[in-house]
């Protein structure tokens, strides 16, 4: 079983690095890839923690915004982690989460729901990408909601006013920065219109001349309907089909290997890499 999408603590994940791999292994998963928000400080450790039986495919998930202002997740996979400009565009969309959470605190606290930066702080691992479940956390420490997803259905929803954006780069200019790394680019759950606004079938092209290699369409966000559509322009556009179970440990539902890419496609998606760089003992 193949999965290529699944969070750590180096993000909004809560099993460390080495803790996913044993779960890949418990799960008896051949492929796992450890796709960190706009991060790739799990590799290491993951890497150590690595047996045999398993393959470790180390990538990021880049947050990405369109110019109309559409929030995407990019999959960069298969990367050369030593490309200074692609740690340069992580550092950078990272750098910008801290004044952007600050600005989403202040709202918070105009409404009259007391949270601090330093509560934020408090609820995320060290060295974490900071993000809205860390927030989330927070606001379950203090008592005021009791869950990451009830968070996420109300106060920290993208339509929601205490939603503010953080600088990052447009998915073009990501694909074209992963692929100058040698990586591969795997847009991830672009039809999950329960997270707000969503891409638009037109969306695509431009993706495809900069560089995208394939489509997550297996996802629990997406319905059946989405998935279908999505399996369509992948078809249509000659763009690799991937599913994953975008694991987040207890930090949300979703169960390592639920969703699981086809072997064929893997193959085809690995080839797409300037040098293999699959990691295995
Ligand atoms: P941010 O990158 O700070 O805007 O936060 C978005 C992150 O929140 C995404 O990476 C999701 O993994 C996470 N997220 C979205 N919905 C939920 C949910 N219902 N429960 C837990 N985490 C969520
Ligand atoms: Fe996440
Ligand atoms: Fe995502
Ligand atoms: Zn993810």
């Amino acid at each position: 079983m193949i999965d290529l999408h699944a969070h750590s603590t180096c993000s909004d994940g809560t099993d460390s690095p080495r803790a996913l791999i044993n779960q890949a292994l418990i799960q008896n998963l051949s492929v796992i890839a450890v796709t960190d928000h706009d991060t790739i400080s799990g590799w290491v450790e993951a890497q150590s923690a690595l047996r045999l039986n398993l393959q470790l495919v180390l990538g990021a998930e880049i947050s990405c915004l369109t110019e109309t202002g559409v929030s995407v997740h990019m999959l960069g996979l298969l990367f050369d982690g030593e490309n200074q400009e692609m740690r340069k565009m992580l550092d950078e969309t990272r750098d910008s989460r801290i004044p952007r959470m600050i600005k989403m605190i202040q709202l918070l606290n105009d409404a009259g729901i007391s949270v601090t930066m330093d509560d934020v702080i408090a609820a995320k691992p060290d060295g974490a990408t900071l993000g809205r479940p860390h927030l989330a956390d927070a606001l379950v420490n203090l008592g005021l909601i009791k869950s990451r997803d009830e968070a996420f259905q109300g106060l920290l929803n993208n339509d929601s006013p205490f939603y503010v954006s953080h600088l990052a780069p447009t998915p073009e200019v990501a694909i074209m920065q992963i692929r100058a790394a040698g990586g591969v680019a795997v847009i991830a759950h672009a039809f999950a219109s329960l997270r707000g606004k969503v891409l638009s079938r037109e969306d695509f092209a431009p993706m495809v001349s900069a560089g995208l290699n394939g489509i997550e369409v297996d996802h629990r966000d997406h319905s059946g309907i989405e998935r279908g559509e999505l399996r369509a322009i992948a078809r249509e556009l000659d763009l690799v089909i991937t599913g994953s179970s975008d694991y987040h440990g207890t930090g949300k539902l979703n169960v390592l290997g639920e969703n699981t890419t086809d072997q064929g496609q893997w193959e085809k998606l690995e080839s797409m890499a300037n040098e293999r760089r699959v990691v295995r003992l």
